[in-house]
């Protein structure tokens, strides 16, 4: 399978389980409104069953919008602003119902979680960002870390002794050829504080699927460019990132800033 298409089947399967999650809850209104309607329940049984009703009704219509906003941002491959309230409502809000129909249907989480971090970056693509390096930060998980180097770097990360013994150099390098702040987290207490203290109006994420579909959803409405990590030895143990792929986000938040200096 092409890379394209196989990217476009991944961003499917999250935009399908939130389609079909709408399709239930319509199901379910339509069953609320049988009931209502039933001149047997009583006056108060009636109003709270409309009430509900109403209050779904409210939610399908945001959900009806932002499925519809995250399908023509694909085709479109554009930021639809009129729709933005109503897709991060459906990304943000919608998700663990896409995880628990996925469960459901038994398909594996982490390919769900990969299908919403495509999504998401997809719609981060489409938007026109002109960051300057100063705006954008780099958050790296500490497991990229060799397990035997001796040296912190997660309160300094200028305390690698740039050995070229894993991605931590070529991070670093990235960092300093385009003068974007960079941090190391071991976890999401101190990636949130990273955040806080650089204040970015960009993130680019490397992690694992769950941290990444969590820190995505924690730092909103900050856009972040997720790239998923390697587990060659297992969870959270001397992993690995696609350098390029990073330095291809980093570009992306940039490269609208450097057309609009030229
Ligand atoms: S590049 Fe070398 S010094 Fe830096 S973190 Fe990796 S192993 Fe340690």
């Amino acid at each position: 399978m092409k890379a394209a298409t196989f990217e476009h089947v991944r961003k499917r399967l999250f935009v399908g389980l939130l389609s079909a999650g709408l399709i239930g809850t319509v199901l379910l209104l339509a069953a609320i409104w049988y009931f209502a309607a039933n001149p047997s329940r009583s006056m108060l049984h009636q109003i709270l069953l409309l009430a509900l009703g109403t209050m779904l009704v409210g939610g399908i219509v945001v959900a009806g919008f932002g499925i519809g906003g995250i399908i023509l941002t694909i085709l479109y491959a554009r930021d639809i602003s009129a729709l933005k309230g109503p897709i991060r409502v459906a990304v943000n809000l919608f998700f663990p119902l896409a995880l628990a129909l996925g469960r459901f249907f038994h398909i594996d989480k982490d390919r769900i979680k990969h299908s919403f971090i495509e999504v998401n970056n997809f719609l981060v693509k489409s938007k026109a960002l002109r960051l300057s390096p100063g705006q954008i930060l780099l958050l790296a998980p500490h497991c990229l870390q060799r397990s035997d180097c001796p040296y912190k770097i997660t309160v300094e990360i200028d305390n690698c002794h740039r050995c070229g013994g894993c991605t931590v150099n070529d991070l670093l390098e990235l960092r300093d050829k385009y003068g974007i702040n960079m941090g190391m987290a071991t976890g999401g207490t101190l990636a949130r504080k990273f955040v806080r203290d650089y204040r970015p109006r960009g993130i680019v994420a490397i992690a694992c699927e769950r941290d990444l579909t969590s820190g995505i959803q924690d730092s909103n409405p900050i856009p972040v460019l997720g790239v998923t990590n390697e587990r060659p030895n297992g969870p959270c143990f001397n992993t690995r990132v696609e350098v390029p792929q990073v330095e291809e986000a980093i570009c992306f938040l940039i490269k609208d800033k450097e057309r609009l200096a030229g």
